[in-house]
């Protein structure tokens, strides 16, 4: 990990009530600590009652699960930076592969999103990652390159300045088929790589963590090596006692 600090998110996808959120923080702010930064993206619904779970402590902060790249309109059941920004959101997660897959967004789309989010001033986590059957015709890199590169074409390597990229193969997410470790090290290295070559410092600054069925008792492997700075969490975060097993690997 370097000299970056470790990142770990909850992402609760279609999950959770209120109790449900209730006694997860409550669970959570027990048992972190300020070695890693964590963050919960609970649905849209559930933003605001979640920020005053977490209000007046820092160890976990808030994020969204999606956003609408356009500022307002005729846009039905959409939800703009500016609302997660009332909401207390510092976070969106950008680009998974659950909305590029069932609703439609593209790559283009995606690069549309990091830009309003940064410009907007939240903090985009940007999720690429290739299918089964791309990884099967070794097509691994060339799918990762061309969903960073629309992203970095539109905003330029500066902008993931403060930004994080979520290394999430497909195949690997809800599965329960973690990637190995060397798998995801070659990854992320690649997309460090790809970012140096533009700006070298962003590359060595940029926070790329793993997301795709990780649990307490695969992430040390995962988390160990050189270019994994944390992880993305789906199915194991609704678990409040395997989700600090994660973070607890990520130190
Ligand atoms: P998973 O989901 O941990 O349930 O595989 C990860 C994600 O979709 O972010």
């Amino acid at each position: 990990m370097g000299n970056r600090k470790p990142f770990v998110a909850a992402n609760w996808k279609l999950h959770g009530s209120r109790s449900q959120l209730e006694r997860f923080t409550t669970a959570c702010l027990k048992g972190l600590s300020d070695d890693v930064e964590t963050v919960l993206c609970p649905s849209h619904v559930h933003l605001d009652f979640a920020s005053n779970l977490l209000a007046e402590q820092s160890l976990m902060k808030l994020g969204a699960q999606s956003v609408s790249q356009h500022k307002s309109g005729a846009y039905t059941g959409e939800v703009s930076c500016e609302m997660l920004i009332e909401a207390g959101c510092r976070y969106v997660i950008v680009g998974h592969s659950e909305r590029r897959r069932l609703f439609g967004e593209t790559s283009f789309i995606v690069a549309e999103k990091f830009a309003a989010v940064r410009a907007a001033g939240l903090i985009p986590i940007l999720c690429l990652g290739e299918s089964g059957a791309a990884r099967q015709a070794r097509r691994t890199f060339e799918v990762i390159a061309e969903e960073l590169d629309i992203v970095l074409e539109k905003n330029g390597a500066m902008a993931f300045d403060n930004a994080i990229i979520a290394y999430e193969p497909i195949w690997a997410v809800g599965t329960g088929k973690c990637a190995t470790p060397e798998q995801a090290q070659e990854v992320h290295s690649f997309i460090r790589g790809r970012l140096a070559e533009d700006t070298p410092v962003i590359g060595d600054k940029v926070r790329i963590i793993y997301g795709g069925s990780l649990t307490p008792a695969n992430a040390r492997d995962l988390f160990a090596q050189p270019d994994v700075d944390g992880g993305l969490i789906g199915g194991a975060s609704l678990d409040d006692q395997a989700f600090l097993g994660i973070v607890e690997a990520a130190k």
